[in-house]
């Protein structure tokens, strides 16, 4: 388990400012959603922190580690992408499993994030073929394993890719705009069957959505960023009822 520690994290591409002194301290077990519009810099920072993204200036670090200039495989972290980025090509099982083969395929053979799924140190095929069917099961995809992305509805595609994050049992999940794609009833449901996930797993969650709706009902905190900077960051109601700003209050479009 970990929280993240992020300080006056910059970042510019050329010329442009996209990331203006981020600083964030996110709880360990939190759900905290980065809201804000399209171009405000919520995927640059969430690329950030699962060391996708190189930082211009700042520190970042999951759990006691600073973790600047660490790959993003050797993160404690999983990402879920928008675009599920799942492999046309391999079964949903193939899919699924595949940073538990990378992992194993690694010289190293240091797992450390392996918890009560994969004893030991060497998780043998069988041993991971069993943990991807648990976790599709879980999911309610376990009839699909034997599938391609292809043959699959955009909400078992959202599953899989969930999936694929989980069976590496991370401390933490980033999850960018994970149900963009889904239509809107999907969408709501959704929402729920990842609380729920979150509720279960007791990890860290950093969820990236520009959806005041979604950021409202599913977050311990939200971190309002508008233009590369972080506005404010409150559970739900506080960024509601009392926003800090005109500018949070005009975007959440509350009273003040
Ligand atoms: P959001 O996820 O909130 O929509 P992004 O983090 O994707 O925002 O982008 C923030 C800004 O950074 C945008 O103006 C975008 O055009 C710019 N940007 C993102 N990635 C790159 C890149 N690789 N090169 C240049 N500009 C980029
Ligand atoms: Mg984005």
């Amino acid at each position: 388990m970990a929280g993240i520690t992020i300080e006056k994290i910059e970042k510019t591409f050329g010329a442009t400012s996209v990331l203006r002194e981020v600083s964030l301290n996110i709880a360990d077990g939190e759900f905290l959603t980065l809201l804000g519009p399209s171009g405000c810099g919520k995927s640059t920072l969430l690329r950030i922190l699962a060391g996708l993204e190189v930082q211009t200036a700042g520190s970042v670090a999951i759990g006691e580690r600073v973790v600047d200039g660490v790959r993003p495989k050797r993160r404690d972290v999983a990402m879920v992408f928008q675009s599920y980025a799942l492999y046309p090509h391999m079964t949903v099982a193939e899919n699924m499993g595949l940073p538990l083969r990378m992992r194993r395929l690694s010289s190293l053979q240091r797992l450390p994030l392996v918890g009560q799924l994969l004893p030991g140190t060497k998780a043998t095929a069988a041993e991971m073929e069993l943990d991807v069917m648990r976790t599709a099961k879980a999911l309610g995809i376990g009839h699909l394993l034997g599938r391609k992305p292809g043959q699959l509805s955009g909400g078992q595609r959202q599953r899989v890719a969930v999936g694929r994050a989980m069976v590496r049992q991370p401390a933490v999940f980033l999850m960018d705009e994970p149900l963009s794609n889904l239509d809107a009833k999907l969408r709501v449901q959704m929402r729920a069957e990842i609380k729920e996930l979150h509720q279960r797993l007791g990890v860290t969650f950093v969820y990236v959505t520009h959806d005041q709706s979604e950021a409202m009902t599913m977050s311990d905190r939200v971190a309002v960023m508008l233009d590369g900077e972080l506005l404010q960051v409150a559970p739900p109601q506080g960024i509601y009822a009392d926003p800090d700003d005109r500018r949070v209050a005009e975007f959440i479009g509350s009273p003040k």
